[in-house]
This record gives C-alpha cells, sequence and structure tokens, in this order.
C-alpha cells in the first residue's frame, strides 16, 4: 500500500558538512499493518515519518501510494496538502491541538479542508468522538482537557478522513505509564478495526504493541529482536 524505495536524506549545516540521516531505506507498508520504529534520540525517527507522510522528501528515492508514485518535488503544492489530508492522520507527543478551537471545532478541520458539508461533519464528527470516547467533551476546549483526553481528540481528528495511515511520533511521551496504556488501547482497537498504523517511539514497551518493531540505526532501518 505504501512503498519506500531506496529514501536517502541527509542535512547540510552552515559548514558544508553533510549528516546523512537516512541511508537507501526501502519498505513496504501493508493494509492492517501496525509497525512501530525505535531508535535513539536524533537518530532520524521523526525525519522518517515526515517522509512517509509526504511532509518532507528525501534527497533521492521514492515512496508510492496505491502503486502511484509521488512526484517529491512537487509536496508542497496544493494537489500534494489534499492528498496528505485525506490519506495520512498524524499525532503527535504534544497533540497539536487548536487552543481557541473546542473539540467538535478541532475534529472538524480535516473534514472541512477535504470539502464535506456542515450536516457530514457533524455526523463523522459524532461518530469518531464516539470511536475514541468523548462524546460529552464536545464544547470542551482543549486546555479544559487531560493528557489522555487531548490526545483521543487528536486521534480523532487524525482518523476524520478514514486515512489509510496513522502515523504517530512519540504519541505517548507526555503521557504517564496509565494513561499510556489506555491511548494504546485505543490505537490498538483501530488497528483492529483496520487502520493502518506507524509509531515512532523509544519506548520498547510500547514499540511492543505493533506487529513489527523496526530500528533506526546509522541511516539503516533493521528488524527489532527482542531477547
Ligand atoms: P529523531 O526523530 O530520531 O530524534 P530527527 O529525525 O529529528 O531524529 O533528526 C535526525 C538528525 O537530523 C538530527 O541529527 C537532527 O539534528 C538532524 N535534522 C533534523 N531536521 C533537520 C533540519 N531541518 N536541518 C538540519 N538538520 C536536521
Ligand atoms: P498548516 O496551515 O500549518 O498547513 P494544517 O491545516 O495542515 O496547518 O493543519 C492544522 C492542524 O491540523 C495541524 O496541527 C495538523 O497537524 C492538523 N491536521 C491537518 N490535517 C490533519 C489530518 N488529516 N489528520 C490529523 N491532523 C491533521
Amino acid at each position: 500500500m505504501i512503498e519506500l524505495h531506496n529514501i536517502s536524506k541527509s542535512y547540510t549545516n552552515k559548514n558544508n558538512i553533510e549528516t546523512k540521516v537516512l541511508s537507501e531505506i526501502n519498505l513496504k507498508i501493508n493494509k492492517g499493518d501496525f509497525i512501530s520504529i525505535m531508535g535513539t534520540s536524533g537518530v532520524g525517527k521523526s525525519t522518517l515519518l515526515n517522509i512517509i507522510g509526504l511532509l518532507d522528501s528525501p534527497n533521492s528515492g521514492y515512496i508510492c501510494i496505491d502503486g502511484e508514485k509521488m512526484d517529491i518535488s512537487r509536496l508542497s503544492t496544493d494537489k500534494y496538502s489534499k492528498i496528505r489530508n485525506r490519506y495520512i492522520g498524524f499525532i503527535f507527543q504534544d497533540f497539536k491541538l487548536i487552543r481557541d478551537m473546542n473539540v467538535l471545532q478541532n475534529v472538524e478541520v480535516p473534514l472541512a479542508y477535504a470539502g464535506y458539508n456542515k450536516k457530514l461533519r457533524k455526523e463523522r464528527v459524532k461518530e469518531v468522538l464516539q470511536q475514541v470516547g468523548l462524546v460529552e467533551k464536545e464544547d470542551a476546549y482543549p486546555d479544559q482537557l487531560s493528557g489522555g483526553q487531548k490526545q483521543r481528540v487528536a486521534i480523532a481528528r487524525a482518523i476524520a478522513n478514514k486515512p489509510k495511515i496513522l502515523i504517530g511520533d512519540e504519541p505517548t511521551g507526555n503521557l504517564d505509564a496509565e494513561t499510556t496504556e489506555e491511548i494504546l488501547r485505543l490505537i490498538n482497537s483501530l488497528n483492529k478495526l483496520g487502520v493502518t498504523i506507524v509509531l515512532v517511539t523509544h519506548d520498547l514497551n510500547v514499540a511492543k504493541n505493533a506487529n513489527r518493531i523496526l530500528e533506526l540505526h546509522s541511516g539503516r532501518l533493521a528488524e527489532y529482536s527482542i531477547d
């Protein structure tokens, strides 16, 4: 469904010194997969997620979605922001909710962008808030919610357009152990419903929820073995 072919990415600093972050990465993500990507801080996990999420372009290599090769030189165009909005849902460590919008309005953002009318938006918001167990909070503002509730809202927003893939960049990084478990249960239940998931984490206990654990090290992805 999503395929990375020989993806390489490096950054060049102001002294013209090049740091290679990703080195010819190949990865096939199938529908219904739950993949965790582990690795130490600074190893390139976010860079890789941003490339999978069509937010950043590699220096070489390419990405295919449903067999269609993405034109990475045009990622910043309107066409690609539309593709992103429908195909990929993101969740983050710091939730990235919009503070002056209530829960309902936050979840509506990607739906409005996808062109749903008001009636369909309301229906879909109700549906996803039910899925994440937060219907009674639709009028609340982010500041009135706990960390776990904020992440539930962010998950509702991320899945509102029924994306092909839900991508999480350390989504439990700011949560205590109990809330982490609660969010992982939710992510697991979405995966059982067929949502494809890719999570980046440095926490093996979080990574273990996946069917496949990969480790990024020296620019390369390898299967992680639990010994
Ligand atoms: P991780 O998510 O594993 O912590 P990142 O993908 O954020 O790692 O970063 C990988 C490396 O790339 C780091 O050394 C970081 O400093 C560098 N890096 C990330 N983004 C940029 C950028 N926009 N410009 C220059 N260097 C960057
Ligand atoms: P920008 O104006 O910076 O491009 P966006 O309209 O892309 O902002 O996104 C606004 C907020 O909504 C961001 O925090 C972004 O993460 C979130 N967002 C947008 N589209 C989606 C989506 N499909 N799934 C989850 N979150 C999304």
